[in-house]
């Protein structure tokens, strides 16, 4: 398999969780900050680690950014710089873009200006963690898309316990499809139909957000 290779642009809190986990994963990564400190917790770990302000375009030529497969821009206070990069990276050439949003507004500046993945970290995990606090059997929650969701749900109902998959017709009756179920530490990632749910048990389900909103409103009741 051909290395992909990254640069990581920004080294705050999420930057720098984007770059450790793929310098863990054995990736070559780039990072750009233009804060010393910041550069020198990477500067022995990173393919390379250059303090260089991303906005000045010759600094972005001189590395090569366009030669790279992914760039991640993870700056996010600074809107202005944020866009200005995402706009002279795209101009480069490069292949595939993820940038860091602050706002929706800023989401949409950057989608317009080629970015092809825009992520919202801060409003994702708050989505997440509300999900969690909203109902105690709602134990996570990821959005595949606007309406296409993945929740792991607690049995907590009676009847189906010792009911198993089959038997409840779960994707006919709840239009959900279980890709795990939980049963204390140890997690099925190929649940049988005629597997026997367990108090406690958890499902991992994928579905449309009504579908995982009604499958947890019966788990709380
Ligand atoms: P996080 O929430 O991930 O900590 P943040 O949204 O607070 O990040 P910032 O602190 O604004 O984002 O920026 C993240 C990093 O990007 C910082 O380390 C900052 O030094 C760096 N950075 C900001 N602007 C530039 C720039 N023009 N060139 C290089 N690095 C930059």
């Amino acid at each position: 398999m051909i290395k992909q290779t990254f640069a990581v642009i920004g080294l705050g809190r999420f930057g720098s969780s984007v770059c450790q986990t793929l310098i863990n994963a054995g990736a070559e990564v780039l990072v750009i900050d233009k804060d010393e400190a910041r550069i020198n917790a990477f500067k022995d770990i990173a393919t390379q680690a250059i303090i260089a302000d991303a906005q000045d375009e010759s600094t972005l030529k001189s590395i090569g950014i366009r030669n790279f497969d992914h760039v991640v821009i993870a700056i996010g206070e600074d809107i202005q710089a944020s866009i200005l990069v995402t706009l002279m990276v795209k101009e480069l050439g490069v292949k595939y873009i993820t940038a860091k949003a602050q706002n929706e507004y800023h989401a949409r500046v950057l989608v317009k200006l080629g970015a092809d993945k825009v992520v919202h970290p801060e409003r994702d995990m708050g989505t997440r963690i509300g999900k969690n606090l909203l109902s105690r059997n709602m134990l996570d929650y990821l959005d595949l898309s606007s309406d296409i969701k993945v929740a792991e749900i607690k049995i907590t109902k009676n009847s189906f316990v010792g009911a198993s998959l089959a038997s409840l017709e779960f994707r006919k009756k709840y239009a959900l499809n279980v890709i795990a179920i939980r049963h204390d530490k140890k997690i099925d990632i190929s649940p049988a139909p005629s597997d026997a749910l367990i108090l406690g048990d958890s499902l991992l389900v994928v579905g449309y957000q009504k579908d995982v909103d009604y499958f947890n409103s019966l788990m709380d009741q």
